[in-house]
């Protein structure tokens, strides 16, 4: 099975992470790259005190 990198497309070979030409196998599992996963856990944390900043933000302003 090949394992592919849904953000940069990367594909995992024998541990390693490398750009590859597309990949035409059926039983491709998507995940993060370790660089894509830092990333994406950054940004889901921006977002989640973005969320709830607006959220104590709607909560003061019905008080
Ligand atoms: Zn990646």
């Amino acid at each position: 099975m090949t394992v592919q990198c849904c953000v940069c497309k990367k594909t995992k070979v024998n541990g390693e992470w490398r750009l590859a030409p597309p990949v035409r196998d059926a039983r491709i599992s998507h995940t993060y790259c370790p660089a894509c996963l830092v990333e994406s856990v950054a940004l889901l944390a921006v977002e989640r005190a973005t969320l709830v900043a607006a959220k104590q933000h709607r909560v003061g302003a019905h008080a």
